[in-house]
């Protein structure tokens, strides 16, 4: 056969078919007219009346079919001697951002952009009712240095039966500090980042975009909700919904002109659901832009060299969303 496009090649994309026989480079499966290439959608905005798995949507969800996770628990145990494996419970799943193959989040318009966390909504909220899950991490991976493997821009969810590690770690520290300090940490940090005042990004009525003191990486930014909640499910759809869109787009597009459209990767941090967390948690998106090389150190020490103070980062981030609002004002 005639040699595959690398993007062909690579093992998420998305259908045996695709591997095979997209050397056609304008071939996505992500692109309306080609619903066909992907496994059948688990959800879909479109008009009334138009048929699933056909064009016209706003937003598609698909499994994606080179999952880690599997959505039934089968319940096969292999055992080979004293190795014993079962297969993973969870979900994997692709949620496209829009059918416009080249518009990335800051080029959407804000109502799409409301769409797409509604999409993210609508997932949490369905796994969240399986009893089997314990957690469900919806993330954006831009750029392939940030390990995005497919040019349409799209978010992807894992719906898991375990805790991963490092939410762990952070929910460990929140409850701790409750015990301690009888608060919620993360309340705690908005206030005291809204007094300081130096490392806000952004604010609106219900959202706040800063620069965390202990940032790991440059430009490392957080999006959270002023009212306090555990969990990303208990978004309110009148105030939190527009507010979260307007934030997460304005932080992306401040990025992505200030900074040359650099790669990054963001996530949802929400309390995992039989977590006991209501108090102590307080849901967040972590957005890690790729911007530092230094990892060879980092990995060694296990400590992260920050080349750009919070504080300058914010500002930086800061002026230039300032000049998109006057612009659009
Ligand atoms: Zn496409
Ligand atoms: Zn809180
Ligand atoms: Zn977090």
């Amino acid at each position: 056969m005639a040699v595959a496009t690398e993007r062909a090649r690579r093992p998420d994309s998305f259908t045996q078919a695709t591997k095979e026989s997209v050397a056609a480079k304008d071939v996505c499966p992500f692109c309306p007219g080609h619903e066909s290439m992907t496994p059948p959608e688990v959800l879909a905005y479109r008009a009334p009346g138009l048929p699933a798995n056909g064009e016209g949507w706003s937003i598609r969800v698909v499994p994606n079919l080179y999952a880690a996770f599997r959505p039934e628990p089968d319940g096969q145990e292999h055992r080979e001697g004293r190795f014993w494996q079962r297969d993973a419970i969870g979900a994997c799943e692709v949620l496209i951002s829009s059918p416009d193959h080249r518009a990335p989040t800051p080029k959407l318009p804000r109502r799409q952009v409301e769409e797409i966390v509604q999409s993210y909504l609508d997932r949490y909220q369905h796994h969240a009712r399986n009893g089997a899950l314990e957690h469900v991490v919806i993330l954006y991976n831009h750029g392939r240095p940030a390990g995005a493997s497919l040019e349409h821009p799209h978010s992807q969810l894992y719906a898991i039966g375990v805790q991963p590690p490092s939410l762990r770690d952070e929910l460990e520290g929140a409850h701790r500090f409750r015990e301690e300090q009888g608060a919620c940490v993360f309340c705690r940090t908005l206030e005291d980042e809204r007094r300081a005042e130096t490392r806000i990004v952004f604010e609106n009525e219900a959202f706040v975009v800063f620069a965390p003191y202990a940032a790991r990486t440059p430009f490392e930014t957080w999006i959270m909700p002023r009212r306090h909640s555990a969990s990303f499910g208990d978004l309110d759809l009148s105030t939190e919904k527009p507010a979260f869109a307007e934030a997460l787009q304005l932080t992306l597009k401040a990025l992505h002109d200030g900074l040359n459209d650099p790669p990054f990767n963001y996530f949802i941090h929400s309390a995992p659901f039989k977590a006991d967390a209501a108090d102590a948690y307080h849901w967040h998106l972590e957005l890690i832009p790729k911007l530092s090389t230094a990892a060879g150190f980092e990995l060694g020490t296990g400590m992260w060299i920050n080349v750009v103070k919070p504080e300058e980062s914010a500002a930086f981030l800061r002026n230039h969303i300032n000049s998109i609002v006057e612009q659009t004002a």
